[in-house]
């Protein structure tokens, strides 16, 4: 009886953390855990991530031993620059924040951080170290406050609305007839796309990690809400270690370095300038984002005129 009590009890605290609409990629990393494959040295000292240097050095890494997905990946972000790794579907830009994250172990080569091997220090501090700001957020079933609070629970009111500030969403969510107290998620209000990612930058705003991960929505927004999170990411990627993992090219236009990932290498490497200069791979696919970009604005704009 005492066995089956104990994992029953967990299941029902999982289920109860799902119903509460715990789905945001870090609270999912925290619910779940470490795939157990993924351990911690004994006493593994916790990361001292000063600065936030991220080196990839020569890393390899599959899923399944006989699919490759990345193929020796040389890189370094210095402190406080931005980088962003572009390329085709599927080419393994996600794959390589989940390692930065260590969500998976590299199969060859390191990746550190301030010289330290991820896989040398506690896990907890390495995500302690990273704020990720996925592409789809889900929000808890709660206040907005709550939401962006989430960063850091023992921030102050004003911190909090400092923080919605600086992402753009303050306004917003003064107008809403409840402001601040406005229960949002599920059972709540319905934020767009737009206006949940502007909340879980203002979460990470508070939280203020020396390294921060973008994964960038892959649908298009409109040209007002693309300014208004542009304007919001600059705010929380100001003087911090960034990794943009660009699903489009719009946003990568000012970023320190674009890494062009194709067929599980770095196939180029540069500024968008340099890249666009070389007339390579990068050059086509900026040439097909814009593209689909006017394609859009016509049909959009033929949807307007009806
Ligand atoms: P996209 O721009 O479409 O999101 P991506 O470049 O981010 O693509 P990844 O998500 O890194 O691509 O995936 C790289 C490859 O690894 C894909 O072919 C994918 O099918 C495979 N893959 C991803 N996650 C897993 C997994 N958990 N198990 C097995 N294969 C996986």
């Amino acid at each position: 009886l005492m066995q089956i009590s104990i994992p029953l009890n967990f299941i029902g605290f999982i289920y109860r953390e799902i119903r509460q609409g715990l789905a945001d990629i870090e609270s999912m990393f925290d619910l779940l855990g470490v795939p157990a494959e993924i351990k911690d040295k004994p006493d593994a000292p916790n990361l001292k991530a000063v600065e936030g240097r991220i080196v990839f050095d020569d890393v390899h890494f599959h899923y399944d031993a006989n699919r490759p997905i990345l193929k020796g990946i040389d890189f370094e972000v210095p402190a406080g620059k931005s980088v962003a790794i572009v390329g085709p579907s599927g080419a393994g830009k996600s794959t390589i924040s989940r390692l930065l994250f260590r969500f998976y172990d590299v199969t060859g080569g390191a990746v550190l951080i301030d010289g330290q091997d991820v896989r040398d220090v506690a896990q907890k501090s390495v995500r302690d170290a990273i704020g990720m700001v996925p592409q789809d957020t889900v929000l808890f079933n709660d206040t907005i406050a709550y939401n962006i609070r989430y960063g850091r629970p023992d921030a102050t009111d004003e911190e909090v609305r400092e923080a919605a500030r600086m992402a753009q969403i303050h306004d917003f969510i003064e107008r809403l007839p409840d402001g601040y107290q406005a229960e949002v998620g599920e059972r709540g209000l319905k934020l767009s796309g737009g206006e949940k990612q502007r909340v879980a930058i203002a979460r990470t705003i508070l939280k203020s990690p020396p390294i921060l991960i973008l994964d960038e929505a892959t649908s298009a927004l409109d040209t007002h809400t693309e300014r208004e999170i542009q304007a919001a990411l600059d705010q929380v990627s100001k003087n911090r270690t960034t990794l943009v993992i660009a699903h489009r090219l719009s946003t990568v236009v000012n970023v320190d370095q674009i890494i062009v990932l194709a067929a599980g290498e770095i196939a180029e490497r540069g500024t968008h300038t340099e890249l666009l200069a070389k007339d390579g791979l990068y050059t086509s696919m900026w040439a097909r984002q814009r593209e689909a970009d006017e394609a859009e604005a016509r049909l959009r704009a033929a949807k307007e005129a009806d």
